[in-house]
This record gives structure tokens, C-alpha cells and sequence, in this order.
């Protein structure tokens, strides 16, 4: 019953996505058959916030991954890393998107070295300038491209950001708008080892206006996983 809805759910959100979106399901505290669930369902990339979860549901996940799972599953890390994090994640993860400082770039590269893996991430911008979010401010978001892009076992292929969370997501659409920007003006620099491919914005209330806005990874969670009732 649960999987139908889920599987239906799905389906709804991805029907509602231009093709070549990347619908990166977001799933914190969900149980490994909800998210083997989701995977049958048709979802081909998981969103993690830690490290410490993440490891936990891929070791759940490992053998029916390796031998049932329909199709290969990406795994991309979207909250904040600690330093002391890192070799886990790059063991772990297929994408980092949430870097945001030289220095956690650099600890990356470092363990990404030590095992031959040349790790794709984004660059996490905090495009409201809040005080309590992770990610770079804007005006910090090009020189930190530039340094971490000299990187050799990272590959920077776009932005993140979570943007201030409003009941009306169209108060976040300017703070999409801003990143896209940046997005835009970085993608002028042909020079740069840098590519913007990626654009990750948007989760399950404020998608839509993502979308609109030039995302092409958006990062849901409640919307699939769970009835609008239980939010
Ligand atoms: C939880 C989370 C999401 C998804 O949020 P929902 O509102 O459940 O869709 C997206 N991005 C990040 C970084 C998250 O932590």
C-alpha cells in the first residue's frame, strides 16, 4: 500500500520535471525500505545529509544494490561537511554538493588523491546571507570557484543552495534567481577547469519555482516520501 503511494508520488513529481532534471530524493530519517522503495519506484540519485546516515543505509543497501536494485543509484551528500568527515565521503558519495571553503575543498582533494577518485561537487551558496546556513556568500562564490577548480582531484560541475525557507516559495524565487546568476556568470569563463552543468535548487515546497528559475537538480524529501498531511 505504502510503496503504491510512494511509487504514484514519485511518478507525480518526476511527470512534473523537464527532462534531464535530476530529482535527487532527499532521505533523511527514512527507513531502507522506504528508500529501496523509492529506488523501484524509479528514483535514480539519494540525497544525504551526513555522512554517519549515509553509511548506515548504503551498508543496508549494499547487497540488494549490487544484486535487485532496477538501475545503478547515485548518492550525493547535500549537508554540510565537516573536515574530519571526509574520507568517509568520498568514499561514499558520487557527489559532494555542498562545498564551501578552500579548506574543506582541500581535505576533499586529499583523500580523493589518496584513492585515485577525482570527486564531482557543487558549490553550496548561502544566497540569502543568513547568518545560521552553511554555503558561500555571493560575492565570495567566484574566487572560491577559482581556487577550488585548481583542485586536481575535484571537479566542479555547478552551484547549490537551500535559499531562505518562506510558507510562500515565491519569496524564495529571487534568491534562486541570484544564483542562477552567479551560475550564469561563471559559466562565461571558459578558462576554468570549472564546468556548470549542475544547478541544484528547489526541495518540495518550492520546486516549481526552482525549475522556473534555471534548476536542473531539485532535492525532495516530504513530497515523495510522506503525505502532505504528515508534513
Ligand atoms: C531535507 C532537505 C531537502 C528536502 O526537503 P523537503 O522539504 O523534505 O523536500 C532538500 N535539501 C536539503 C539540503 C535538505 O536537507
Amino acid at each position: 500500500m505504502k510503496t503504491e503511494s510512494l511509487e504514484k508520488r514519485i511518478k507525480t513529481v518526476k511527470e512534473s520535471l523537464p527532462p534531464n532534471t535530476l530529482l535527487v530524493a532527499a532521505a533523511k530519517t527514512r527507513t531502507s525500505d522506504e528508500v529501496k522503495a523509492a529506488i523501484a519506484s524509479g528514483i535514480t540519485a539519494i540525497g544525504y545529509n551526513y555522512v554517519q546516515e549515509a553509511e548506515v543505509m548504503r551498508q543496508a543497501l549494499k547487497e540488494w544494490e549490487t544484486r535487485e536494485a532496477p538501475h545503478k543509484v547515485q548518492w550525493h551528500l547535500i549537508g554540510h561537511l565537516q573536515r574530519n568527515k571526509a574520507k568517509k565521503a568520498v568514499e561514499l558519495f558520487d557527489m559532494i554538493e555542498t562545498i564551501d571553503s578552500l579548506r574543506i575543498a582541500e581535505a576533499v582533494n586529499n583523500r580523493c588523491a589518496s584513492i585515485n577518485k577525482v570527486m564531482p561537487v557543487l558549490i553550496e551558496v548561502n544566497s540569502g546571507r543568513e547568518s545560521n546556513k552553511t554555503g558561500v556568500s555571493h560575492d565570495e562564490v567566484i574566487p572560491l570557484v577559482g581556487q577550488v577548480a585548481e583542485l586536481p582531484n575535484i571537479k566542479i560541475l555547478g552551484l547549490m543552495t537551500m535559499g531562505p525557507r518562506f510558507g510562500n516559495p515565491e519569496e524564495t524565487r529571487p534568491y534562486f534567481r541570484l544564483t542562477k546568476k552567479l551560475f550564469d556568470q561563471l559559466a562565461t569563463e571558459k578558462a576554468s577547469r570549472a564546468e556548470m552543468r549542475y544547478l541544484s535548487m528547489g526541495m518540495s515546497n518550492s520546486y516549481r519555482q526552482a525549475i522556473e528559475e534555471g534548476a536542473n537538480i531539485v532535492r525532495i524529501g516530504t513530497r515523495l516520501f510522506a503525505d502532505r498531511n504528515e508534513n
